[in-house]
């Protein structure tokens, strides 16, 4: 997997885009000193016990979710992301409810295969062979020895979340835990709003009209909801004000929406309601307590509107629109500032994660974002934008596809991330290239800080979220420049792209 004709590849693509020379080289060097500077921050900011929420998020609460922040805490700890801090509260949930229980399933019968009694305990149900009576029965020493586990399993990040912790826990059933993921979504989302040593929890009425207790089916549709290309951060509001008041439908991007800032911008989440006023008034009210955290911009509510930079002149009337709809009396619209707040943002990477199943062993391609194609693959003449601030002949050695900047970005195919860092000022910013084997390499360029969420030397799986779309570097907009190298040349990416069944734009 050579780095150095890997790096080589990375200056001839960067030269050929923008005939930077060897500043280039300069530039490439201190991005792999760097890494992985890029990475997706790891969530939950350290979160204290003591700054757990007094109320209930999502039918758990006391010592549940204190446990669940000590779980987030050794994550932290150990590097790993919301994405698996997540997947370790799911696997609590599934094994202990977030218990720290000094008995497992032997109190049932179950028996291990040879015909032994079980000996599993604690947040994890581990048995002996995981370590002593006392690790197991320290929280944050079992959540220790979770995450090394995890940190075994090939490619976890790839998996469908309840198979990594199938992989780790060897339980019978492997789809056992997918139930507790929605939970495990909105624990994590309630305390990575906690600052670390904060005593005060964060603001807010406790869960309305949220299903708990056994047979219960939450409201929120089983594949998440379906808002189209919103920002990272809308989705993770989304997440979790509809898991917190069961919210079944809630609208996102609209393309044709006269607030050019909300719907249009992926920045808008309308919480659908119906006549249920106390539900609207509860999400309102929430919304309003978290503002700051949620990064709430403004709400408009039964024909009012509310301003989080002006909070003391509380509710506005509004002009009369015509109907229920147009008025708000259904839903809350609730409106994000383009900056993420500091807790939905801390689940950037979690809800991109979560986009679209990721598959290894497919040997599947698919297009690395769905967007238009804004500019194609060949010679073109610059008038000062992408590639060069000059005029004249210049190789656009890949595809631009427009899309808002945040947008998930997948890998095109199973691969070797070999490179991820920048940027790279005036040339394509900040850059990751993964190698697919038999010669060919992909690479993805402009994200903004923040927007590389992979590092050199990981596996990924076609289809998994490895970037969002930035506007860094010699960009001109919010895009996606995608390149396609075979045997370290550039080719079309598009009739490349078609050839394997996944065309682009
Ligand atoms: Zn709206
Ligand atoms: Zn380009």
């Amino acid at each position: 997997m050579g780095e150095v004709r890997k790096l080589l590849a990375a200056v001839v693509a960067l030269a050929l885009l923008g005939g930077a020379g060897m500043a280039l080289v300069l530039f490439v060097g201190a991005g792999l000193s760097n890494r992985p500077q890029a990475w997706c921050q790891p969530g939950g900011s350290g979160v204290d016990v003591a700054g757990v929420p007094d109320g209930e998020v999502a039918g758990y609460a006391g010592e549940q979710l204190q446990n669940a922040a000590t779980i987030l805490r050794v994550g932290k700890e150990l590097g790993f992301d919301p994405w698996g801090q997540t997947i370790a509260v799911m696997t609590a949930m599934g094994e202990s409810s977030l218990r720290n229980l000094p008995f497992g399933d032997a109190v049932r019968g179950v028996t291990n295969p040879d015909g032994r009694p079980t000996t599993s305990v604690g947040l994890f149900q581990q048995q002996d062979n995981w370590g002593s009576y006392a690790d197991r029965m320290t929280p944050e020493r079992s959540a220790r020895l979770f995450f090394r586990a995890l940190d075994r399993v090939e490619g976890w990040r790839g998996l469908e979340p309840t198979l990594a912790a199938n992989r780790v826990q060897r339980n019978a059933d492997p789809g056992h835990y997918a139930k507790f993921w929605a939970d495990a979504v909105a624990v994590v989302a309630a305390l990575a709003g906690v600052p670390g040593g904060q005593t005060a929890p964060p603001a807010g009425p406790p869960p309305a009209a949220q299903p708990s207790g056994a047979g219960a089916t939450p409201a929120v549709p089983a594949g998440g909801y379906n808002l189209g290309p919103v920002a990272p951060h809308t989705a993770a509001v989304a997440a979790e004000i509809g898991q917190r008041f069961a919210v079944a439908e809630i609208g996102g991007y609209r393309e044709n929406a006269v607030d050019s800032g909300g719907h249009p911008a992926g920045l808008a989440l309308d919480f659908m309601v119906g006549d249920d006023a106390a539900k609207g008034d509860a999400i309102v009210d929430y919304a309003i307590a978290n503002a700051q955290r949620l990064g709430v911009d403004y709400i408009i509510w039964r024909q009012r509107i509310w301003f989080a930079a002006s909070p003391q002149d509380g509710w506005r009337p509004m002009d009369d629109r015509g109907g229920p709809t147009a008025n708000h009396m259904d839903h809350p619209h609730i409106n994000l500032s383009a900056a993420p707040g500091p807790g939905a943002g801390a689940l950037t990477c979690l809800m991109a994660s979560s986009v679209r199943p990721a598959a290894f062993g497919t040997g599947q391609w698919l297009a690395p974002l769905d967007a238009p194609v804004s500019s194609r693959y060949g010679p073109r003449v610059l008038a000062g934008g992408e590639g060069g601030s000059g005029e004249g002949a210049h190789f656009h050695a890949g595809t631009d596809l427009a899309a808002a900047c945040g947008t998930p970005i997948y890998a095109a195919a199973e691969g070797v991330v070999t490179y991820a860092g920048g940027p790279f000022r005036g040339l394509t910013g900040r850059v990751v290239f993964v190698d697919h084997g038999g010669g060919v390499e992909t690479s993805y360029n402009h994200m903004d800080a923040g927007g590389v969420l992979v590092r050199s030397g990981d596996h990924v799986a076609a289809g998994q979220v490895i970037a969002l779309v930035g506007d860094s570097g010699n960009s001109t907009g919010c895009h996606l420049h995608f390149g396609v190298y075979e045997n370290g040349r550039h080719v079309d990416p598009e009739p490349f792209m078609a050839g394997r069944g996944a065309p682009l734009g």
